[in-house]
């Protein structure tokens, strides 16, 4: 007999599930709308221009070696991270109060920070969504918080935020609550709070002492503007806040597998930074030891060169304007149809998702029926859309919708 005998099967991942299905399926008219990642108009992947020729610099330039970086990664890309989150004017950047530290895309940089925040802060209860990126539970109990909560935030019948609930639940949540809040273009709704709302989320929060932490994902990719995707995180910062932030490379620089991240702390006492440095050096070298260099390089040299940065910017409004397009192209589908419902939400959502409001049955018939995978949640990955494929699109939702 074995000794892994007794392993059981787990479960799958449903995103991961269905993009197999999709790849396996042999009908020519199937659509991918699972994944999170980025497909031009042609349902093809996109290696940013600027990826390209960066590597190409990178892979003949025989100064760079492939010794390890320090366990907190590489000092520049960190740097640069702080400074593409916070506004390179920030003042907490300014007075020493910000710090960076590399980690393995957004998914490592929740993992180390909600480790630390548990292992040196005893912090042990932390909030989310409903619903969330269905990741952030189990990141968050595999770094030691027992008490997993969440707070309300989707409104089916408005198909918009409870905005009464989530703050209900967060004024009922204990001090020291982590609370974990999308910094822009919310996974899998794609509502973001208002400017307003975030203001009163901050009163809620500051009143009742809890924690902070962004996971932002998406900087850039949500409205095409850097600056504009970070309005929230800003906004705490300016309002007084300490508080940490995930930040993933991996949509924005189309660098999904490459694990491009940092994680962003902003504390009320620069002087506290090197013992919390410390502590963190020894998270990291106890999970993976220190970080992989060639994206941390790659986005380094980009965010630190203003002609190489702009080309950049001019990507990001490529796809985020490509995301908008197909969101309008495929309400104007269902107009047109005349199928049952209002389909403004699904422009006034942004980021790479659309919760369509489609029930687990309709998705069910769009998988059986015509190929279009997607979340049962009724999510849809936009990017996934093309002039080519919209109206095929619309026709099932219609056909979903009415049968
Ligand atoms: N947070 C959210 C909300 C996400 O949607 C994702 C990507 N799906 C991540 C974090 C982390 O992604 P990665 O680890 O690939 O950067």
């Amino acid at each position: 007999g074995s000794r892994f005998q007794g392993v059981e099967q787990g479960p799958p991942i449903e995103v991961f599930q269905l993009n197999k299905l999709f790849i396996e399926d042999t009908y020519q008219n199937k659509i991918n709308l699972s994944v999170g990642a980025y497909r031009d108009e042609n349902a093809k992947p996109w290696v940013l221009p600027i990826v390209r020729k960066m590597e190409k610099q990178m892979a003949a330039d025989e100064t760079l070696l492939h010794e390890y970086l320090p366990v907190l990664g590489l000092e520049q890309f960190s740097q640069a991270s702080v400074s593409m989150l916070l506004g390179e004017d920030s003042p907490v950047i300014a007075a020493g109060r910000a710090f960076g530290v590399q980690t393995l895309s957004g998914t490592g940089g929740l993992r180390v920070g909600a480790e630390f925040l548990n292992k040196h802060l005893k912090y042990t209860t932390f909030y989310y969504s409903s619903p969330t990126w269905e990741n952030h539970h189990l990141v968050f109990v595999n770094s030691g918080f027992t008490t997993p909560r969440t707070y309300r935030y989707w409104d089916e019948k408005s198909r918009g935020i409870d905005f009464d609930g989530l703050i209900e639940d967060l004024r009922n949540a204990p001090e020291n609550s982590v609370i974990l809040l999308h910094a822009c273009a919310q996974n899998p709704t794609g509502v973001d709070p208002t400017q307003e709302q975030w203001e009163k989320i901050a009163d809620v929060m500051e009143e009742k002492k809890l924690f902070p932490f962004f996971d932002s994902a998406y900087q850039g990719f949500a409205s095409g503007d850097l600056d504009k995707d970070a309005w929230a995180v800003r906004y705490f910062v300016k309002r007084g806040f300490e508080l940490v932030c995930a930040q993933s490379f991996a949509k924005n620089f189309g660098l999904y597998n490459e694990r491009v991240g940092n994680l962003t702390f902003v504390v009320s006492d620069a002087a506290l930074i090197p013992a919390m440095k410390s502590q963190l050096t020894w998270i990291v070298r106890g999970m993976y030891s220190n970080p992989p260099a060639h994206g941390a390089r790659l986005v380094a040299s980009v965010l630190t060169n203003k002609q190489l940065f702009d080309e950049w910017r001019d990507h990001i409004k490529t796809m985020s304007s490509r995301v908008i397009q197909m969101r309008e192209a495929l309400r104007a589908e269902l107009i047109k149809l005349g199928t049952p419902g209002n389909w403004d939400h699904i422009v006034k959502q942004i980021g790479m998702f659309s919760y369509t409001g489609l029930t687990p049955r309709q998705v069910e018939h769009l998988i059986q029926e015509y190929h279009i995978y997607l979340l049962r949640s009724g999510r849809i990955s936009v990017c996934g859309l093309n002039q080519n494929n919209v109206a095929y699109m619309a026709k099932a939702m219609h056909d979903a919708i009415t049968k």
